[in-house]
């Protein structure tokens, strides 16, 4: 007997990433990650706005437009018929060092973070 497996690309909610859903004997669509099944998949929408710098070379998040795509993407979704379920803002990090020894010895560290987009997560009404 051969495994016939259909797999599904489809974002799963629970791991937060693109995932391969695994077409189950019962006709249901299962992530292998986290087990949970696609059926909500249809009623619940994640959309990832990424954030930007405001220049090259900036460590500044342009809050502004930011913030515009956040509005027209949340129309959008209450236009498709979508709920905002919740806004989750994903940071990122960044950090450096470095430690000489000798007759000029230095060191020195920084680290920062930064809001690196928002993830949407909206129900249907
Ligand atoms: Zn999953």
């Amino acid at each position: 007997m051969t495994e016939n497996k259909s797999v599904k690309s489809a974002f799963c909610i629970r791991c937060l990433k693109d995932t391969n859903f695994v077409l189950q004997s019962d006709g249901k669509w299962q992530c292998p990650n986290c087990n949970s099944y696609l059926e909500g998949e249809l009623l619940n929408k994640v959309v990832f706005i990424s954030a930007r710098f405001k220049s090259h070379g900036s460590s500044e998040i342009d809050g502004e437009r930011l913030t515009s795509e956040l509005r027209v993407e949340v129309q959008q979704l209450n236009s498709d018929g979508y709920e905002i379920v919740s806004l989750t803002p994903v940071t990122s990090g960044f950090r450096d060092f470095k430690y000489e020894t000798g007759a000029y010895g230095y060191s020195y560290g920084y680290g920062y973070s930064f809001t690196e987009g928002i993830i949407i997560v909206a129900r249907k009404v």
